[in-house]
């Protein structure tokens, strides 16, 4: 029982949208960005390849993504609905319904345009999703990893106690590392050096 709208709804769905956001943030962040990389995270999540862009989208998307970045650095809900608020009043067309000449079913777009340029198409769609989760749970919709060797960004989800790491692979190594700190700390102090 698998229609084509079913994938799509999956592939489509506010959750995929705003992980999106958060893996275009992530490989835009590098200065220059690596245009390969952000076309591969764009295949991933259902363009069809190839996808080309000119180094003028990439700039243009990279200033997309420190935008966007204000919302995931938000540490409270009403700092990240107003970071948000600011990019819809400033870089997003009005609310309008698109099923692109029929191809998919309706959704929303906040692009002026079925063909907008990609960065247009990125800060908007991103701003869609993370405003409806922000809607939805009423906390920050993403955050910044807490490592402070990572700079990555990651979509907030789900109950429980808040992620603080973008990955399985940053919260290990951190806490690799803060048992490493605590046992020198610990020889420092019976040593008698670090007793300050
Ligand atoms: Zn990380």
């Amino acid at each position: 029982m698998h229609s084509p709208d079913d994938d799509w709804s999956t592939r489509h769905s506010v959750l995929t949208n705003a992980r999106r956001a958060a893996a275009l943030v992530n490989v835009l962040t590098p200065d220059p960005p690596r245009p390969d990389a952000v076309a591969e995270v764009l295949t991933a999540y259902g363009e069809r390849a190839p996808v080309e862009l000119s180094p003028d989208d990439v700039a243009a998307m990279r200033a997309a993504a420190v935008l966007l970045r204000e919302v995931f650095a938000a540490d409270h809900v009403d700092r990240a609905a107003e970071a948000l608020n600011r990019l819809l009043l400033e870089h997003t067309g009005p609310l309008r319904l698109t099923s692109h000449g029929g191809g998919t079913p309706w959704h929303p777009h906040l692009d002026s345009d079925d063909d907008a340029p990609w960065s247009e198409w990125f800060l908007a769609s991103s701003c869609m999703a993370l405003t409806v989760l922000l809607w939805e749970g009423q906390r920050p919709p993403g955050a910044l990893c807490a490592s402070p060797r990572c700079s990555d960004v990651f979509v907030t989800r789900g109950g429980g106690p808040a992620r603080r790491y973008c990955s399985r692979r940053c919260a290990t190594r951190e806490r690799v590392a803060a048992h490493r700190r605590s046992g020198v700390g610990t020889r420092e102090v019976s040593d008698g050096r670090a007793g300050r």
